[in-house]
């Protein structure tokens, strides 16, 4: 093991439901992002990191054990986490480090659902509000005046502050926003009132190109945003596609103004670990628990193992190691972020965690041997309120394979409605937009044969028997 000397600090920003088109650093066409682009432009930026199971509870999940959701038992949003499970910021804490997790938990409250391993932990109950909200601190309620992505940034900044500082830490600052209903805070109420925002090449996909799983979903700009969401009653005498975009402004802008607050604030985590003459020594990730329909495919929300779903934005700066302004193209899963910090921090990772240390990736010598394909899995069939067939599925640099199996399995929150099985195949690089399921085309026949290998290898590789 390493002199404790040399242990990083690991400054940790994750937000929920924070897809990376909406960040200047990942090519955005709506929005800018300063702060999150700084660090971008001095660490480095992850293109395809992509999460296993794509909804809030699963990923956080996994990102706390380095398991699929079917190894440390959250597979739904219905699974409370068991925190007495090893945990990063058990193995941290045991290590010399000192730990705190601030913000959005989502896994549960109470008991041995509370997280357990941190030496401070102040979390927003559930989902979380995000004006005056309750907050527990070790349990204790409390009512917290302001807005929820200032409060977890002082809450953070005040931690550090009053931290030991003979000793290394890892701060876990996990906001709320951009989440559903995407309430903005008073500073940022009146951004691009004077604009419209561009809408995506694939605003209006009719699915004819996808399995029926696509049609069926609940997840519509101009069907199912519903009042709370929009904040205001839709004009009369709008033609459906002038409403469907009246929609969408009114999503959308709000989305990207509670982003904006996130880059403030985290413009103001950069600045602390300025002042405090640590940015050198600490690494810094900025990252999201997966992605978001921003009216792509006239969706907004999650769940799918489409690009704009599965992929996470993953930024991260360390001077020390890793070289300002690279760009990465291998692949990260979220399984891996456990590891990767065990790795820098010079503890032994444990052999039953399924990812792999990102280390290397992220310092320019990617191994020979570095995953090419993974494994995705979605199992909250047809849940209320979204109704997306549960399914698993196989990406790799050019293909996706996605197989809706059709069964709730009794997964949590799972509803018992059988659909009739039913597969896609997309050739990413013919159609990055996924708009056309090439799965029953016979020039693919041989791809699709490979490709179900290689899925039903990766499948038994991580223990998912069912
Ligand atoms: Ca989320």
């Amino acid at each position: 093991m390493q002199k404790k000397s040399k242990q990083p600090n690991i400054v940790f920003i994750m937000s929920d439901d924070h897809a990376a088109h909406a960040m200047s650093c990942y090519g955005s066409r709506i929005n800018k992002t300063p702060n999150l682009d700084r660090i971008a432009n001095e660490g480095m930026r992850l293109d395809h990191c992509f999460c296993t199971n794509a909804i809030c509870a699963p990923s956080r999940a996994t990102i706390l054990t380095g398991l699929y959701s079917h190894k440390n038992g959250v597979k739904t949003l219905g699974d409370q986490f068991d925190s007495r499970q090893t945990t990063i910021q058990k193995l941290l804490r045991e290590n010399g480090y000192q730990t705190a997790l601030i913000g959005k938990w989502h896994l549960g409250d109470g008991g041995h659902h509370d997280p357990a391993d941190c030496d401070y932990w102040s979390i927003l109950p559930g989902p979380g509000e995000y004006h005056d909200p309750v907050m527990y601190e070790y349990g204790i309620e409390k009512k917290v005046s302001g807005y929820a992505t200032d409060i977890v940034t002082d809450l953070s900044i005040d931690w550090m502050r009053d931290r030991d500082k003979s000793k290394p830490f890892m701060l876990m600052c996990h906001h709320k926003a951009p989440h559903r209903p995407w309430d903005p805070d008073e500073k940022h109420a009146h951004m691009y009132e004077d604009i419209d925002i561009p809408e995506p090449v694939t605003f209006h996909d009719d699915y004819s190109g996808k399995a029926e799983a696509a049609k069926e979903a609940k997840m519509r700009i101009d069907r199912d945003l519903n009042h709370r969401d929009v904040k205001a009653e839709p004009p009369s005498g709008l033609s459906q596609k002038a409403l469907k975009s009246w929609y969408y402004q009114r999503y959308i802008k709000d989305y990207l103004r509670c982003v904006a607050s996130i880059d403030d604030n985290v413009g103001r985590i950069l600045d602390y670990l300025d002042e405090e003459g640590i940015a050198d020594d600490t690494i810094i990730v900025y990252t999201s628990d997966q992605g978001f329909f921003l009216g792509d495919h006239g969706w907004y929300d999650k769940r799918f193992m489409y690009e704009e779903s599965l992929k996470m934005p993953f930024i991260i700066r360390y001077p020390r190691a890793i070289k300002p302004g690279s760009v990465t193209k291998d692949f990260a899963l979220n399984v891996d972020f456990a590891p990767t910090f065990l790795d820098y921090a010079g503890i032994e990772i444990p052999h039953y965690m399924q990812g792999r240390s990102l280390r290397p990736v992220l310092e320019g010598n990617t191994p020979d041997d570095w995953q090419t394909s993974m494994y995705y899995r979605y199992w909250e069939h047809l849940s209320v309120e979204h109704q997306v067939g549960a399914h698993y599925g196989l990406r790799t640099h050019r293909y996706k394979l996605i197989y809706y199996y059709g069964e709730a399995l009794g997964a949590t929150d799972a509803v018992d409605e059988p659909r009739k099985p039913e597969w896609e195949l997309f050739d990413l690089e013919k159609d990055p937009y996924e708009m056309n399921n090439v799965y029953h085309d016979p020039r693919y026949a041989e791809t699709v044969e490979s490709l179900k290998e290689e899925l039903y290898r990766l499948k038994q590789k991580v223990g998912d028997e069912e």
